[in-house]
């Protein structure tokens, strides 16, 4: 059997444009290193795969920081509701949690995972496991087929290059995309890690006194060396042993190494409890409970309005004693104990490496490729998908509905040139 489409990597891009190809009519062959398909895939949302999101597609987008806006194409073709429709033809039922995250029903990976895999079994696409690309071939600029590391020749009119980024390694995941690239005359923005947690050298972290503290729905903004703040994320942050981490800090993460690579030796970071409260409205709650309240202590009195052990932290900052009867606190006191709870400033100094993170940013520079069908202005026939691209998107299923969606816009239109090979 002739191949009109070879897929190089089987993880979440690879596997929905192998789906796209093989149902436009295209032969399709995906290569993988694992000897399983969608290894990264089962990882993901701790195992239960946050596999899109429900919002507009329109929306989805400004949760992309990393380039969202090359989309817009994309996503007119295939977006988060074609997943949607996708996982449910195949039997595999989703269901909505907090922020518009979507899981499966099942609550596992591995039903994600499955319905990919029985789709592309459906189609007739062929797999051939436990193989390595090492070369892209061309001729006079046009894609001829792969070379694997048995040096045996495949040939296909088009590649399409799923090889993902490079976090959690031992996916496969190792970053041989962008080599391949480069080698075909690519440019590669620079990579770094993003959606990943935030380690501070501050005191309170080192001596771990809010370690497993953690905090819902607060501000989490990170700062320039001018004081202002670059970006501010409310969702629910966690104090860990080595700095902070939860959804927020992730989301902060990307902004924190952009600051770092301006050469800030420490980011200024600052965290609201009360997002949604202004300063003076919350320094009138906390004198009118002074009210209600006088005769218990300082810290008996709060722990219904803030978690005690943030509570006893920022006391202790502000230097308060705890026990002191409420009726003896000043005004000028709980005016400095609002403003760190409104303001609380700390420093993190990196965040994990890129391996470690969920997200690689960076990556093959957009410029190169048409964002109508993923492929290549350099070499015809080679097209891009995926962690793999220069896009990056938050937590919350933005990722996986990225390389799912490029994915199968790639599928579709490298199917469509292929056939014109066969005439
Ligand atoms: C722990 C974790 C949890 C995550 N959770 C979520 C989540 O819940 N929701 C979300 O949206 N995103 C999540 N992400 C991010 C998301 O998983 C990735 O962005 C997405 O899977 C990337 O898909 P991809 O197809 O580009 O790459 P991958 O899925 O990484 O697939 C790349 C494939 O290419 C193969 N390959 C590489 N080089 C070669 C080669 N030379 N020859 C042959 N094969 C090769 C690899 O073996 C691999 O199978 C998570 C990431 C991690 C690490």
């Amino acid at each position: 059997m002739t191949i009109d489409v070879i897929v190089i990597g089987g993880g979440t891009s690879g596997m929905m444009a192998a789906v796209s190809a093989a149902e436009s009519g295209a032969n399709v062959l995906i290569i993988d290193k694992n000897k399983m398909l969608g290894k990264k895939l089962r990882l993901t949302g701790g195992g239960r795969c946050n596999v899109t999101n429900n919002r507009p597609p329109e929306d989805i987008i400004s949760f992309i920081p990393g380039n969202g806006k090359f989309l817009y194409s994309t996503f007119s073709q295939f977006n988060n509701y074609n997943i949607m429709e996708f996982f449910e033809g195949q039997g595999v039922h989703l269901k909505e949690e907090d922020h518009g995250r979507m899981f499966p029903v099942a609550n596992s990976s591995k039903a994600i995972v499955n319905g990919l895999a029985q789709r592309l079994n459906e189609l007739g696409v062929e797999l051939k496991m436990k193989t390595t690309v090492k070369t892209i071939l061309t001729d006079n600029g046009q894609v001829t087929g792969v070379k694997t590391d048995t040096s045996e020749v495949i040939q296909a009119p088009c590649v399409i290059l799923a090889t993902g980024g490079k976090t959690f390694q031992y996916t496969g995941s190792t970053g041989d995309g962008y080599k391949l690239a480069k080698k075909l005359g690519h440019s590669v923005t620079p990579l770094f890690a993003t959606e990943s947690p935030l380690l501070s050298q501050d005191t309170f972290i080192q001596s771990k006194e809010l370690q497993g503290l953690s905090l819902r729905d607060i501000g989490l903004s990170v700062l320039d060396d001018k004081d202002k703040v670059v970006v501010t994320h409310e969702m629910d942050a966690l104090f860990t042993h080595f700095g902070i981490s939860g959804p927020a800090a992730l989301r902060c993460s990307m902004f924190v190494n952009q600051q770092l690579d301006k050469g800030a030796r420490d980011v200024s970071m600052s965290l609201d409890l009360f997002p949604n409260k202004e300063e003076d409205k919350l320094k009138q709650e906390i004198l009118n409970i002074q009210q209600t309240e006088s005769s218990k202590s300082i810290k008996n009195a709060l722990r219904k309005l803030i978690p005690e052990r943030y509570l006893e932290f920022l006391l202790n900052r502000v230097k308060i004693d705890n026990q002191l009867p409420f009726k003896q606190v000043t005004e000028t006191q709980i005016e400095q104990l609002t403003h760190e709870l409104k303001d609380m400033r700390f420093t993190v100094y990196k965040t994990y490496p890129i391996d470690k993170s969920f997200v690689t940013g960076g990556g093959i520079s957009l410029k190169e490729i048409n964002p109508k069908s993923m492929e290549s202005k350099l070499v015809s026939g080679l097209f891009f998908v995926g962690e793999l691209l220069d896009i990056n998107g938050y937590t919350g299923g933005y990722n996986i509905t990225a390389a799912f969606c490029t994915g199968f816009v790639a599928g579709k239109h490298a199917a469509e040139i292929s056939s014109y090979f066969k005439y």
